[in-house]
């Protein structure tokens, strides 16, 4: 019996000790909570700048750790803030392993020179649950990377809390993209890069930081990436075995990377390549994502100044945003004559082969309306208030004033046809009976602004689920009244 517990207590010390978290070792298994716990705890320990904290506890009750790296050395308003994320899908472990390295690496005293510029926010891994049971979504099946309008669960809930806490500059979510679907592989093509990063693609972002990040950081971290060794591609959606055009992804905000961007956040997401298991090729997979976020590192270390102007630039805007502004609340892709060529493997032969797909990604604005001067929300829907409060959006006491005037919508569609999405039509009239219910005021003017309006507007398309905003939210089902009249208003001015 003691000999087993001997050969126990070995194994055990072995197995904590053989999982050395440098990019130079290799990986087999996905790094389980507890090891990850464990490296964290030593590491922050070991540190004067490593910090850890929690955001939240998951579903099952794991509390999820973020790491704050700051060296001090700077006034803290000089420095750019980097939130970085990983695993809000539990079946794409990569982007945690790599976070894990380059923690190992800032541990060990590497990367000096990053910190006199940027400080850095790290959570290595949103959903636990999701990790230990090897599934993409949480415990309780949901999505996180659908849910940050919604913030349905405390993993998403505890993310955007951290994100509004810091307002960092940067933002990046870190994911990995199914390489070996059934139907690629029975076109016999797949993509061949290895890293894939996309950016900011709701039309109403300021059209600088679409521009940094199009013209600046993606060619950077494409050379950063080629020069060792890792292809890179931008991140396309497309149904490429069918000759249907390709594009950038979704518009709306519901996800990690555009929930951060509509605060005109340089927000950027990062798609590595999967293998054809959790564990296949994991130590490649590994580097691939940590060179990746290496780059975007050294693009933000050799921007510094570019980067917190252009974004406190644009977030100024947001908080004088003015009545009378355009907001796009409906757009389209359209399909243009642009050729964009994508290299791909021939499974077969293992050789790639320049491929050229038509563009449909093209963004038409299809709806867009004025912003009012603020909305009103009624202040006994607690549901309501609280979301509001979680994304820090300011509420103030309403009186309605002389050159006011508040808007209602009748809606042209019962809340089932709402909730399937399917379109529907509606009138806007001046608001009789206003004084029944108390309301809270929501001004336009405030960083929250883009966000405010494509969540309260009811025809907007970019709320929840890519669909409407939070009309068609299942939880928040009771918006309408009896006579189809939408429970948030619009206050104008005369
Ligand atoms: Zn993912």
């Amino acid at each position: 019996m003691k000999k087993i517990i001997l050969i126990l207590t070995l194994l055990f010390t072995y197995t904590c000790f053989a999982q050395s978290f440098t990019s130079k070792s290799k990986i087999y298994e996905p790094t389980s909570y507890l090891s990850m716990m464990e490296f964290l705890q030593r590491i922050a320990k070991n540190s004067d700048i490593i910090k850890l904290d929690y955001l939240g506890v998951s579903y099952l009750g794991r509390k999820i750790p973020y790491i704050t790296i700051n060296s001090g050395t700077a006034g803290n308003n000089k420095k750019v803030k980097f939130l970085i994320f990983a695993q809000q899908h539990g079946n794409e472990p990569s982007g945690k392993e790599a976070l894990l390295a380059m923690l190992n690496e800032f541990s060990s005293g590497l990367h000096k020179d990053w910190l006199k510029n940027i400080e850095l926010i790290i959570v290595p891994q949103v959903n636990p649950d999701g990790s230990e049971l090897q599934q993409r979504l949480t415990a309780n099946n949901v999505d996180l990377n659908r849910s940050h309008v919604n913030l349905r669960n405390p993993e998403v809930l505890g993310l955007q809390k951290l994100f509004y806490n810091f307002m960092p500059e940067v933002t990046l979510d870190v994911h990995e993209t199914n390489y070996y679907r059934a139907d690629w592989l029975k076109w016999g093509f797949i993509k061949t890069a290895r890293q894939n990063m996309g950016i900011v693609t709701n039309p109403n972002i300021a059209e600088s930081i679409f521009k940094l990040a199009n013209l600046k950081a993606l060619p950077f971290v494409k050379q950063y990436l080629n020069k060792r060794g890792y292809s890179f591609s931008n991140y396309l959606l497309g149904n490429w075995n069918k000759g249907k055009p390709v594009r950038f992804s979704n518009l709306g905000i519901y996800d990690g990377r555009q929930s951060m961007g509509i605060y005109n956040t340089l927000s950027f997401i990062i798609e590595g390549k999967n293998g054809r298991n959790i564990t296949d090729s994991l130590t490649v997979r590994r580097n691939g994502q940590l060179a990746n976020i290496k780059g975007l590192i050294e693009f933000i270390n050799k921007n510094v100044i570019e980067i917190k102007k252009t974004v406190a630039d644009a977030r100024e805007k947001l908080v004088h945003a003015q009545e009378g502004e355009q907001i796009i609340i409906r757009s389209k892709f359209v399909t243009t004559d642009s050729l964009i060529r994508v290299m791909m493997i021939n499974i077969k032969s293992n050789s790639d082969t320049l491929m050229s797909f038509r563009f449909g990604g093209k963004v038409k604005p299809t709806l867009i309306i004025k912003k009012p001067k603020g909305y009103l929300v009624p202040k006994y829907d607690n549901l309501l208030i609280e979301l509001l409060k979680s994304h820090h959006i300011k509420l103030e006491p309403f009186k309605l004033k002389e050159n006011e005037n508040v808007y209602e919508y009748k809606i042209f569609a019962d809340s089932t046809q709402i909730k399937k999405h399917k379109n529907f039509k509606v009138e806007k009239k001046q608001a009789i009976n206003i004084k029944r219910k108390p309301y809270y005021f929501v001004p336009i003017n405030q960083a929250a602004s883009n966000f405010i309006c494509l969540i309260f507007e009811p025809q907007s398309q970019c709320g929840v689920n890519s669909k409407y905003g939070l009309i068609s939210d299942r939880k928040l089902s009771y918006f309408l009244d009896e006579n189809n009249i939408f429970n948030i208003l619009r206050v104008e001015t005369k």
